[in-house]
């Protein structure tokens, strides 16, 4: 079924078919196990660890340091629970707006949330006095997923590494690591770890126009990881199973085109979001803008439209061909108010009148003026 506007690119990309080009061999004559003898797997072998080093030189790191996944939700498993198993008497803190699948593994182990502000950014002070001597793993998201809030990762790297001197000089000897969460930064930030100053870092395919179920985590060296899934070995023995390679060259080759188009992009999208928040304003003199407009990725508009049921007028548009989030897709099943939203203080009324819009590579100005007539047209009937 054709569909008029899709604006819920935070939540799934469609694949591009460059990507699905780059895909195709690997389910066909390029099927074999990496890991056997003969020259067509060698072959294959040699396919997988140039892709790997394709990832490695998109994000400034070694081809050891890339661990491929099953996507997002995996590699921050990994990360939390990687690091955490080796220390259970310490401590995780992770910031009160990250995704599920990073707050859930750190409710394993001694966890804070650090508090954002109302913008939802990181206060850095706060973030500085909950670290304790226990503390080994910082986790931060890159981009907030329901407000498109950007974090100040390099500050946060700054302060982390001020507290590893300290701690150099009291021998203190357990590690302090930075974990992020880049899910929703691929495609308009530089994702270069070192310039970020991250330890590990979790990218995700599924939302850069690459196959659902594919990502990395990068792990610097010398952090020592407990692996998960445990066999055959594979991935330096971080994650095993028999490796897909299709999966491996679909996400490199996305990640490839995001990095590649990433500033070109940046500004397109950044005038799309002026514009449909100045559309917006037009037409809801009570909405409130959610998240920050200084430090955002222009991808992700949430707005909270006063006295509007959010689900209903997301069926409604659904019915004229226009495709929009709540928030969190991943909660959306749940009936609590997400806690992003509470985090940066809005009541449960307010949640439920909150809508996420999220831009990507087709989205025009000419949908964004057809969506903010539509939404006018049908919150003046609810
Ligand atoms: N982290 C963030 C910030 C996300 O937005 C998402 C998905 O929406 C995930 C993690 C989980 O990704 P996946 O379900 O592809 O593993």
């Amino acid at each position: 079924m054709k569909r008029a506007v899709y604006l819920d690119y935070a939540a799934a990309t469609p694949l591009d078919q460059r990507v699905k080009k780059a895909m195709e061999p690997y389910y066909s004559e390029k099927f074999y196990n990496p890991s056997a003898l003969y020259l067509a797997a060698r072959s294959a072998r040699h396919d997988l660890d140039n892709w790997r080093a394709k990832v490695a030189s998109l994000l400034g790191a070694k081809p050891a340091e890339i661990v491929f996944t099953s996507g997002a939700t995996e590699a921050n498993n990994l990360a939390i629970q990687g690091v955490m198993r080796q220390f259970p008497e310490c401590q995780v803190l992770v910031s009160a707006i990250e995704h599920e699948s990073v707050l859930e593994p750190a409710k394993l182990f001694h966890h804070k949330e650090i508090p954002v502000d109302d913008k939802g950014r990181i206060m850095l002070d706060l973030l500085s006095n909950l670290i304790t001597d226990k503390t080994v793993l910082v986790s931060i998201m890159m981009v907030s997923n329901e407000l498109g809030t950007l974090q100040p990762l390099r500050e946060i790297s700054s302060m982390i590494s001020e507290v590893r001197k300290r701690r150099l000089k009291s021998g203190n000897s357990l590690p302090l690591y930075l974990h992020s969460d880049g899910a929703q930064a691929t495609n308009y930030f530089d994702l270069h770890v070192s310039r970020l100053g991250v330890d590990l870092l979790t990218i995700n395919g599924g939302k850069i126009y690459g196959p659902k179920q594919s990502g990395v985590l990068y792990v610097k060296a010398g952090v020592k990881l407990q692996p998960q899934i445990l066999g055959g070995g594979q991935e330096f023995g971080r994650r095993s199973g028999t490796e897909s390679i299709a999966q491996v060259a679909g996400f490199a080759k996305a990640l490839e085109l995001a990095q590649l188009k990433r500033q070109q992009e940046t500004n397109r999208v950044k005038e799309l979001w002026q514009f449909f928040a100045t559309e917006l304003q037009k037409q809801f003199s009570g909405i409130l803008f959610n998240g920050s407009d200084k430090h955002l990725s222009p991808h992700i508009l949430s707005v909270t439209l006063a006295g509007v049921d959010n689900e209903r007028l997301v069926m409604e548009l659904d019915e004229v061909g226009i495709e929009v989030g709540t928030g969190s897709a991943c909660s959306a099943a749940s009936e609590e108010p997400s806690h992003v939203l509470k985090a940066i203080g809005l009541n449960s009324e307010q949640a439920r009148s909150t809508l996420r819009f999220s831009f990507g590579k087709d989205t025009t100005k000419t949908d964004l003026s057809f969506v903010a007539a539509a939404l006018a047209k049908l919150a003046s009937h609810q």
